[in-house]
């Protein structure tokens, strides 16, 4: 049997190799996956080819991105927070275009422009499509975030871009930051793993949390900036908070039992990289080798390295 042999539900799980032989981007993952995510876990009030926005609370709404189908306007998930003087956009997306188009579900949904935006860490799929926000939101995010994103273009030569990350109201990393937005307060919590410095957007009295990166579900993590143990630390912090719904960086809407499942997929990387460390082998070597847990059911891989970064990301940790 070669590698591209497997069954459906194996090639999802299993696709380190397979994938090898198709694409080095999400496109592997095919139809299959696509249909994984077609079908929404609350009420969908606006879809396009790259996302749909579905209603998670009273004046909530969750921004879930499909880029499977290979419409990158949004690529992250994001949100929509209404209260009765503001209204907040939850990520910058990844393009100006994803920012418009969720600026002008804000307008529908909400009944105003943005007044706040938080970008919950510095990558580009979260990030880059800020300065589509014509109606200059405040931009709260850690200075980190704000060092890493400037950063990673020219201010120069890309005055636009620059423009809006001149001027952001900076959120502490010690203590959670309160939003008020009229009737709501969001509360900005600071944490790490996914990079050294991540958001979370909390509404406790709605029972929803927007997890950032911090989170993904039906799709295994990007470990590229992570720190693994800071990472499972705060995906635990998250879990002790007993909501109804995260919301992840990537995959569909998250319940307590894909939260569980999520922390089972962490834990056993570790354990993958313990072992491989024990028996001598490389990050490469032990990716090769390593499949999910069979009772996690459907899970993909938007790139066919990502099993390799986080064996290596884990092994580095642990050899300190
Ligand atoms: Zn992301």
């Amino acid at each position: 049997m070669t590698a591209c042999d497997l069954s459906r539900r194996e090639f999802v799980v299993r696709s380190g190799s397979c994938a090898a032989y198709l694409s080095a981007t999400a496109a592997f993952a095919g139809p299959t996956a696509a249909r994984l995510w077609a079908a929404p876990r609350r009420t969908v009030v606006a879809q396009e080819a790259w996302g749909r926005i579905e209603a998670v609370g009273d004046g909530l709404w969750a921004l879930i991105s499909t880029p499977l189908t290979g419409d990158y306007t949004t690529l992250s998930n994001g949100g929509i927070i209404r209260g009765r003087n503001g209204v907040l956009i939850v990520e910058g997306t990844a393009s100006p275009e994803g920012a418009v188009w969720m600026a002008e579900q804000a307008k529908e949904l909400a009944g105003r422009v943005p007044t706040h935006v938080v970008v919950t860490h510095h990558h580009g799929d979260h990030s880059r499509g800020v300065d589509g926000f014509s109606s200059s939101p405040k931009l709260h995010v850690t200075e980190s975030i704000q060092d890493r994103v400037t950063g990673s273009f020219d201010t120069g030569t890309e005055p636009d871009r620059a423009r809006p990350w001149a001027d952001v109201t900076l959120i502490g990393i010690d203590d959670p930051t309160e939003i008020d937005l009229g009737g709501r307060t969001a509360i900005i919590r600071p944490l790490d793993g996914h990079t050294q410095s991540d958001l979370v957007v909390d509404l406790p009295e709605d029972g929803v949390t927007w997890c950032g990166d911090l989170v993904w579900n039906e799709m295994f993590p990007n470990y590229v900036d992570a720190t693994p143990s800071r990472l499972s630390a705060s995906v635990d912090a998250l879990r002790a908070d007993e909501r109804t719904v995260w919301v992840p960086g990537h995959g569909p809407l998250a319940d307590a039992a894909d939260m569980a499942t999520y922390q089972s997929i962490l834990d056993d990387i570790g354990a993958a990289a313990r072992r491989a460390a024990v028996a001598g082998r490389t990050a490469a070597e032990a990716a090769e080798l390593y499949s999910l847990p069979e009772d996690v059911g459907e899970w993909t891989l938007f790139n066919p390295g990502y099993f390799e970064r986080a064996i290596g990301a884990w092994m580095r940790e642990l050899e300190g």
